[in-house]
């Protein structure tokens, strides 16, 4: 089964989103469980509690289907002590929100090492800010996205997402959610068939499929292997409608949340149709 859907709005409470996203067709729904250009948000209701595992009840979301994404603030591979453990703080917050609304995926970016540690020393960071997050909490999931590899960012790359997971003590706790946008900036080519074929038999060789908790759907407006996250509406960029057909095809890709994040959101309950369509056998 493919679970197709967009990150919708939860203005106004948590409780609203599930039915933003039954509004556009979409059987998948990511969401920010917070401000997430904040620190700190109040804690959550009683009524946003209920009322969002009510609503999903209502529009027919199971938490297979469900996937929220951190704050943008956080640096789970933060080189200043005082700052990392800030970031982690404010990651357990957000993952026991997702406990409290019965949510077992939380997706977040692995850290930057901000020219000041390795590469490896920050990997190693991310690994044990989730570890310490794993300690605190129950039932939910770090997942950890693919990045476009801009500025000092990791996670562009297969190998930094096996470096985390490798240490990380629950590994039935951690995976991935590819972003298309940012693999193919990253350099994984999603447009064509031998460049598609290639970037999942890697996957599968680096990290495993069994680790693929999530994919984000986005064309990319920049060059494969430019390094730069632009994320373009489905078929009007880079990858192309082509790559997209052979994500919905994909029988090893089904049962996990695929959420769109394309700038366009009016073209969202279209795009989702379009998705839809390709997944038909
Ligand atoms: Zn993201
Ligand atoms: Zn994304």
């Amino acid at each position: 089964m493919k679970y197709i859907g967009a990150h919708v709005s939860a203005a106004g409470g948590v409780e609203n989103a599930p039915e933003r996203a039954h509004e556009i067709g979409a059987t998948a729904f990511a969401l920010f469980t917070k401000n997430q250009l904040r620190w700190e948000g109040p804690p959550l209701t009683r009524e946003n509690i209920e009322g969002f595992k009510k609503n999903c009840e209502k529009y027919g979301y199971s938490m297979d289907q469900v996937m929220p994404h951190d704050s943008y603030l956080i640096n789970l591979g933060h080189p200043d002590r005082n700052k990392l453990q800030k970031s982690r703080n404010a990651f357990l917050d957000e993952m026991q929100r997702c406990e409290q609304l019965g949510i077992r995926l939380l997706n977040f970016h692995p850290g930057s090492h901000l020219n000041k540690i390795s590469v490896e020393g920050c990997l190693k960071r991310n690994a044990e800010s989730i570890n310490w997050t794993l300690d605190r909490t129950e039932g939910v999931t770090a997942v950890i996205e693919t990045t476009a590899g801009q500025g000092t960012n990791t996670g562009f790359c297969f190998e930094h997402l096996a470096a985390i997971i490798e240490e990380v003590e629950d590994q039935s706790r951690v995976g991935v959610c590819i972003d298309t946008c940012h693999a193919y900036a990253a350099g994984y080519d999603l447009s064509t068939e031998e460049g598609f074929r290639r970037t999942f038999e890697k996957f599968e060789e680096t990290v495993g499929l069994e680790y693929l908790k999530g994919i984000h759907l986005n064309d990319s407006k920049k060059e494969l292997g430019s390094r730069v996250d632009r994320h373009d509406n489905i078929g009007e960029g880079k990858i192309g409608l082509g790559g997209f057909k052979m994500i919905m095809q994909d029988q090893r890709l089904s049962d996990i949340p695929m959420i769109l994040e394309t700038p366009n959101t009016e073209r969202w309950p279209e795009e989702i149709e379009m998705l839809r369509t390709f997944a038909r056998p």
